[in-house]
């Protein structure tokens, strides 16, 4: 049944609690008018995702998996259409803004949601993959860290979340991405409240890492592929930040990243280099991409967009546009990739992803190990 914009609309009125009449409007309209190439504040981007939601009931839900420190909700869109009988659907992931000042991951959440809710109709093999898949993007995993980069000019360069400083230190907020437990605290992290990577107290003690890794981890075996936004550097990385090792399936993320690279310079010639953190950046730990590759997904990039360092976290409105559709090149082909080994011949079994998970324990106890001396 097709409903009448004023029903709509006042359903909204209703969940959103009488709001004014201006923001009523705003709300109804915004799918549409919304604005891609800016950079948005956060309440306009959860307004935003509610909206998404109410206007295409048949691919998009939200989820509220988590709160942040500050108790806000950490909240996903999942894009799906019902799967074909006989198939278990898969999972792909996608996370945004888990570093507060990196406003173009957000910015690219909004432009990939955006572009398959208005293209898919029209794709075919779109539609196919949205039939196997669930995808589930996160806007802004750092909600407090996001909000306070834009409270004014002297917060914009925030990086952390805004958990309160230990005792005896004055320094609010961990490196979220430090603080995953994926050879946590090993390598490229402080211990230092006041850094901006302070990795936290222990693997997992931030609310909003460990709302990651509880509603990931509980569908870790249906989860292909796990694709978290930053920027800058133009990079496209593998697992894993350590130098010491390697994922078992090292030379296929390569040449499944090496393609999306090749796409992404197809739009707009710029170039994106593939390797190890350790290879092209520098050595980490505790990082979300790490651990969904240890926990036994298969596929776990990092993308660090636009640009190489001349306006880096400060990127100026008019790049977002070309950033996203150069990183929504990659990140299709990355997708299609897993989709089509997965659901196109004769299936990736589940027993391999099962076997990655008994490596990838081994190689992280010998770590621990290695480390502990
Ligand atoms: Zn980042």
């Amino acid at each position: 049944m097709k409903m009448a914009p004023w029903i709509l609309g006042l359903f909204w009125l209703i969940n959103t609690g009488l709001e004014t009449p201006h923001s009523f409007v705003d709300g109804l309209e915004s799918t549409w008018t919304h604005d891609y190439t800016k950079y948005h504040p956060m309440e306009e981007i959860y307004r935003w995702m509610k909206d998404v939601e109410q206007k295409n009931p048949n691919l998009v839900s939200s989820v509220v998996y988590g709160l942040t420190y500050e108790k806000r909700n950490i909240t996903l869109l999942k894009l799906g259409l019902q799967k074909q009988e006989g198939r278990e659907k898969k999972v792909i992931w996608m996370d945004c803004g888990i570093h507060a000042r990196e406003w173009i991951a957000p910015a690219f959440c909004q432009w990939f949601i955006k572009e398959i809710v208005h293209s898919y109709k029209n794709n075919k093999k779109l539609e196919q993959m949205l039939q196997n898949l669930d995808i589930y993007v996160t806007p802004v995993i750092n909600v407090d860290g996001y909000i306070f980069s834009w409270a004014n000019d002297s917060t914009r360069l925030w990086r952390k979340s805004r958990s309160p400083p230990p005792p005896g230190s004055s320094c609010y907020g961990v490196d979220l991405n430090r603080n995953f437990n994926a050879n946590w605290g090993t390598v490229g992290v402080s211990f230092d409240s006041c850094a901006n990577n302070y990795c936290g107290k222990t693997p997992g003690s931030e609310p909003e890492a460990k709302a990651v890794m509880g509603f990931v981890g509980q569908m870790v075996n249906k989860t292909l592929c796990y694709l978290t936004i930053h920027s800058a550097g133009q990079l496209i990385l593998l697992p894993y930040g350590h130098p010491e090792i390697s994922a078992p399936n090292y030379n296929e993320l390569v040449s499944v990243g090496e393609a999306a690279a090749k796409e992404m310079k197809k739009v707009h010639g710029m170039n994106y280099t593939v390797g190890t953190s350790p290879q092209i950046l520098y050595p980490n730990s505790g990082s979300s991409r790490d651990w969904a590759r240890l926990i036994g997904i298969p596929f776990s990039y990092t993308f660090e967009l636009r640009d190489k360092g001349e306006f880096s976290h400060l990127l100026p409105e008019e790049q977002i546009q070309p950033t996203c559709e150069e990183a929504y090149a990659g990140a299709v082909s990355i997708i299609t990739y897993v989709h089509d080994k997965t659901f196109n011949s004769g299936g990736l079994p589940n027993a391999a992803i099962t076997n990655v998970t008994v490596w990838s324990t081994i190689v992280a106890v010998s770590l621990s190990t290695v480390v502990a001396t």
